[in-house]
């Protein structure tokens, strides 16, 4: 539609839980929405499934990606009723289907627009999401977000253990609800029964299963 624009980018922001990427999704397009730029804000499986919202308690509405969803579609879409579109802003793009990755490629490239993504890069079991690999595939930028978060040894953490009653599992779905505070079970948490947790840990004790400090 718009060869004229150049420069468009598809920018992939990754981090762990607790990075703090909703926040920056949700700054990101408050930011450019004051300069008077035309936007779309969009997540997935967020706690109330219609809103982006980060610990720091701030939340916007924004569109819910279900499955099946044509994002360049919804863009397209965007485009004729506001009569311009200059960015989409992603959050929880490590849920997005590969198709969806797709399309928001087709964003930058066919309507010019540029595209924030934010996600996580591996799951509980310490594997690329497939959001997360078909972004990586894609994406003209990859920036770290760089929120210091440490393991309890006090080394850097670069995975996200998953507890299931206090205790490390590698199995289950892949799907989580939003940015799960990390040993807060709430009733939400609660599955089956079961109370599932999030523990940020270093490579080290991720790989030797040990989610916390020996009893002393
Ligand atoms: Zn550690």
């Amino acid at each position: 539609m718009s060869d004229s624009r150049t420069g468009a980018v598809l920018r992939f922001s990754y981090g762990i839980m607790g990075s703090g990427k909703s926040t920056v999704a949700l700054q990101v397009h408050h930011n450019l929405t004051r300069r008077g730029l035309h936007g779309i804000l969009c997540t997935l499986y967020d706690r109330d499934g219609t809103k982006v919202s980060s610990r720091l308690g701030v939340s916007r509405q924004a569109i819910e990606v279900t499955p099946g969803l044509d994002l360049l579609a919804l863009a397209k879409e965007h485009l004729a009723e506001a009569g311009d579109l200059d960015f989409v802003v992603c959050d929880e793009v490590q849920f997005y289907e590969e198709a969806q990755i797709d399309q928001l490629a087709a964003v930058v490239d066919e309507l010019g627009a540029d595209v924030f993504a934010y996600g996580l890069l591996t799951d509980f079991r310490g594997q690329l999401f497939d959001g997360t690999r078909r972004m990586l595939e894609l994406a003209d930028e990859h920036v770290p977000l760089s929120v210091e978060a440490r393991c309890w040894c006090g080394h850097r953490a670069t995975h996200n253990a998953r507890l299931v009653n206090g205790k490390m599992t590698t199995e289950g779905e892949t799907i989580v609800i939003g940015d799960t505070e990390s040993g807060t079970p709430s009733a939400d948490d609660k599955l089956f029964g079961d109370v599932v947790t999030y523990e940020l840990l270093c490579r080290r004790h991720y790989v030797a299963g040990v989610a916390g400090p020996p009893p002393p």
